[in-house]
């Protein structure tokens, strides 16, 4: 048994410590590129377990400055963020529990899977609508963490909008709560004389000594899950300030969720789709507004060679759906595959509609195809398909949101690389952006899908690499250089959704300039003085570090 482990014991941690060689290899990857083999792997039972844990590294960095503590729930992070070379804090094996939920709120422990926390949701016709594409895979803690956005997000917004009020524990190792306070409440938290106290008081001087800039630095795009959100934190004109807004999106770089509150939606009753096969994705700048005026509730979308892959592994989905789904994925598809005998679309395009019934979703549906039927000589290559119920639009919704669950079990001999893989820029500008943006790749040769949600600009592109190449490695830096400039150009930000981590940290200060990143290294130091919780990401991340811990073995 390793000291760490017994070192562990000894503090009455109640849950499983494990530090067998197969459980590091397994928490050595997440979703991303990279690797880093953990120290031990801890799974607490019970929140108190949690803050001993930190208590216990918090009394030991000044002796062993390596040690560290790393949450993960679900660890479907692209962005390396869920890895680290310590002591990892596993969230999904016990921490799972739906403590409440009615029709408006939702308490729940951070490691319950969104697909479990969505059943029960659905009981109270209820709905947490910023779910990611990765919904059957993904924990409610990650979505909190990494302020996750999805399919319904042009409509709804991202997790930093749902979150009312967190169970959060401290660098001190104690649990609080933390939710939005008025001045008064602010006045009094600042006078505490404990860590707490000192947490609001400075970050509130900090945001008040740079009131402006931190709102200006705010990205101009409809959704960012880069930086720390400190423009959301502090609101001179309402007095509200608000500590859960700097925990979203900290990929657990401030501290540990332990509980999170909710607001739900109520569930739309009805939706369905207006399919589009597109022939030029040089269209697409001119189709996203055209598209946009009509108000959808979702805009997705999913290139050609993403579809080519679905279809090459499309019997990989009946271990993924299980039988019945899988059957009704098949039927659903026979017309589609008669189709593209005529030829392969560059894009597919689903736009979806909500209403109360669904001869209103149909009417939706109808009027945008009849708008776009104007454009049906240039857009169209195999029609326009109408889906306007759940049932008939689930057949796209799985080739959506599987696709980069299929590229990474399935193409062997490839491995996926997200590194430009969450890009934004305004819709405003993808006429001029997306073919610039398609040269960058082609200059680099990078055999990359693209899928995205069109309607915030928000595109996935996810090159297919020997990633134990040198020569393959040697394209990313340029590659990404080149591509950050650019959507930097246009305003826009390096990561909508899936953050920063180990990947996009490093390409901070190129966004936000040195100012604005001293102010998150100090908000940062502010929260944990002795930096134990997940070093090496975001305001902390170099590039030295993170490529040297690109995977080169699979
Ligand atoms: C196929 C696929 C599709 C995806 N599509 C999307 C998408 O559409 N939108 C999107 O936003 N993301 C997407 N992602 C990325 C990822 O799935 C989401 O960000 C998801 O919400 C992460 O959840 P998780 O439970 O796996 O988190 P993890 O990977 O476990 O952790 C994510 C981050 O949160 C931190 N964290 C986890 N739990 C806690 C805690 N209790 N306290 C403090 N910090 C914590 C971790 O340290 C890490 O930094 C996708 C990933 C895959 C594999």
């Amino acid at each position: 048994m390793s000291d760490l482990k017994k070192e562990i014991q000894e503090t009455g941690f109640t849950g499983e410590i494990d530090d067998t060689q197969a459980t590091r290899e397994f928490y050595s990857h997440d979703a991303s590129m990279f690797e880093i083999i953990p120290k031990v792997v801890v799974m607490p039972k019970t929140a108190k377990d949690v803050q001993t844990l930190v208590q216990y590294v918090t009394k030991h960095k000044a002796k062993q400055p390596s040690l560290s503590l790393t949450a993960r729930s679900a660890g479907t992070d692209m962005s390396g963020a869920a890895i680290n070379d310590s002591i990892i804090v596993d969230f999904n094996k016990h921490l799972t529990a739906a403590i409440k939920i009615d029709s408006k709120r939702a308490i729940v422990q951070p490691g319950m899977f969104f697909r479990d926390f969505d059943k029960e949701t659905a009981k109270h016709g209820a709905l947490l609508p910023s779910y990611p594409a990765s919904r059957d895979l993904a924990s409610v803690g990650g979505m909190v963490n990494n302020n996750s956005g999805g399919e319904k997000s042009l409509e709804y917004g991202k997790t930093e909008k749902y979150v009312k009020e967190l169970k959060f524990v401290f660098a001190d190792g104690i649990e609080r709560v933390v939710k939005p306070l008025n001045r008064k409440q602010l006045i009094l938290k600042m006078a505490q004389k404990d860590f707490e106290g000192k947490v609001y008081r400075e970050l509130f001087e900090l945001i008040e000594a740079n009131y402006d800039e931190i709102k200006a630095a705010r990205p101009n795009v409809s959704k960012n899950s880069t930086g720390y959100n400190l423009w959301n934190v502090w609101d001179r004109r309402t007095g509200i300030f608000d500590l859960t807004q700097v925990i979203v999106g900290a990929q657990g770089t401030l501290g540990f969720v332990t509980e999170a509150e909710f607001e739900l939606v109520d569930r739309p009753e009805h939706s369905g789709l207006l399919v589009l096969f597109l022939r030029d994705v040089g269209d697409l700048g001119e189709l996203i507004p055209a598209v946009l005026k009509h108000k959808p509730a979702s805009f997705e979308g999913f290139d050609d060679a993403t579809l080519i892959m679905i279809m090459k592994f499309m019997f990989s989905f009946l271990k993924m759906l299980g039988l019945k789904r899988f059957l009704h994925l098949i039927i659903g598809l026979i017309p589609d595959g008669l189709q593209l005998l005529k030829g392969i679309p560059k894009m597919v395009l689903m736009i979806e509609f909500n209403g109360h019934s669904e001869d209103e979703v149909r009417k939706k549906v109808h009027d945008l195809h009849k708008t776009l039927g104007k454009y049906r000589a240039r857009y169209e290559i195999n029609g326009f398909e109408e889906t306007p119920n759940e049932y008939k639009s689930e057949k796209f919704w799985i080739m959506r949101r599987y696709s980069f669950q299929l590229l990474r079990s399935k193409v062997k001999d490839k491995h996926t690389a997200p590194f430009i893989d969450d890009l934004v820029v305004n819709p405003e500008y993808l006429a001029e952006f997306l073919p610039k943006i398609r040269k960058i790749v082609k200059k680099y040769n990078l055999l990359a899908t693209v899928q995205g949600h069109m309607g915030d600009g928000n595109f996935h592109i996810i090159p297919l690499m020997k990633l134990e190449d040198k020569r393959d490695r040697k394209k990313i830096l340029p590659a990404m250089r080149e591509v950050n400039e650019l959507v930097l150009k246009y305003g826009g930000s390096l990561s909508g959704e899936h953050n920063d981590g180990l990947v996009r940290g490093p390409w901070l200060e190129q966004m936000y300039g040195k100012e604005i990143v001293k102010l998150f290294r100090e908000t940062k130091d502010i929260f944990d003085p002795e930096h134990i919780f997940n070093p090496h990401k975001k305001a902390d991340a170099t590039w030295s570090y993170s490529f040297s811990h690109i995977r080169d073995k699979f």
